[in-house]
């Protein structure tokens, strides 16, 4: 072992040598199983505080740690990476070391999207009924008014028409904050509406999807919605026109069993979880092992349920490339 004590290394052999001819008795000590001699006066080392008076502070400084002030810095879950936090909205919430998307609200979204201003919002003011006066841990009105508060939405999507590059379209973007992005009454009819706004005007819809499936509290209303959704995109599909869907993590149950899976083309967030029943409900259901990387977007592209896995600083520009080659041949008829 070439482990030497530390207390014997370096120059303070020149300090022992010194005491030990000033006749200081010395004793020997085991560590890590080698015999070491040391002085019984040990000269005081760097760290031997007690004995020295300690720095007066300067008022008001810390330590380089304390500096940091909360709230800046985000840490990655995916490689542990520290990031400032501008630096992480500069990249639309992307993780610069490990391509990890963190999620990112809808308002957010839409501004990442849409041509500066030329968001125009769609129903903003509608709000769920509670239909079934649904009553749980607590009442379904309390619930409502309660993510209507923290989240500062009426509910979980938002829904309007705008400029994607030099390309008019409509555009849903949902939100999972807002309890669990569920499909309740309040989101299936502003899809609806917005989806027969678009099949009105002829433009194109694209819907960006996170959900964790249906409104529980809204039942029968809710499951739906699913349908109406689904019945207007066909209308919509009737004039020829194109409809994206964007899934983003997660997209899952009642959302992934309607208009998220029927879109013309259907692109994905890198990593995001996109299915309809929950991992362990199929293994639980079929008593087989699911293989690795189940329920992934990298998963769904590879078996060909996905067209493309778009990251999202590149999402818009591949977007306006979609939006070029699906109405192309409408432009040529017009002009
Ligand atoms: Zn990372």
């Amino acid at each position: 072992m070439n482990i030497e004590p530390r207390s014997i290394s370096g120059s303070q052999h020149s300090n022992l040598d010194f005491l030990k001819n000033m006749g200081t008795t010395t004793f020997t000590k085991k560590t890590l199983g080698l015999e070491t001699k040391e002085p019984a006066v040990t000269p005081p080392g760097t760290d031997a505080g007690t004995t020295f008076t300690r720095k007066p502070r300067i008022a008001g400084g810390r330590s380089k740690k304390r500096e940091i002030p909360e709230g800046l810095w985000t840490k990655c879950p995916k490689c542990s990476t520290m990031i400032y936090d501008k630096e992480l909205d500069d990249n639309l919430k992307v993780c610069h070391h490990c391509n990890h998307h963190f999620s990112i609200r809808a308002r957010e979204r839409i501004h990442a999207l849409v041509e500066t201003c030329s968001f125009e919002e769609m129903d903003a003011d509608m709000v769920s009924v509670d239909m079934l006066s649904f009553t749980g841990v607590e009442s379904y009105t309390d619930k409502l008014k309660e993510y209507q508060k923290t989240t500062g939405h009426k509910d979980a999507v938002i829904t309007g028409i705008c400029k994607i590059g030099p390309h008019r379209a409509a555009l849903g973007v949902m939100n999972f904050s807002f309890i669990g992005g569920s499909l309740g009454s309040v989101v299936g009819e502003k899809l609806t509406r917005m989806i027969e706004k678009a099949t009105e005007m002829e433009l194109p819809v694209i819907i960006v999807s996170t959900s964790g499936g249906a409104r529980m509290q809204e039942g029968m209303f809710s499951l739906m919605q699913m349908a109406k959704t689904c019945g207007a995109l066909a209308y919509h599909a009737k004039k020829k026109l194109p409809f994206i869907s964007i899934l983003t993590h997660p997209t899952m149950a009642g959302v992934m069993a309607s208009y998220a899976s029927v879109g013309d083309i259907i692109i994905a967030e890198p990593g995001a979880m996109i299915g309809f029943a929950g991992a362990r409900v199929i293994k639980d259901t079929t008593q087989a092992e699911l293989p690795p990387g189940f329920q992934t977007a990298e998963f769904l592209l590879d078996h060909g349920l996905l067209d493309a896995i778009v990251p999202r600083p590149q999402m818009k520009q591949q977007l306006i490339d979609y939006l070029d080659f699906l109405t192309a041949g409408r432009k040529e008829n017009a002009a």
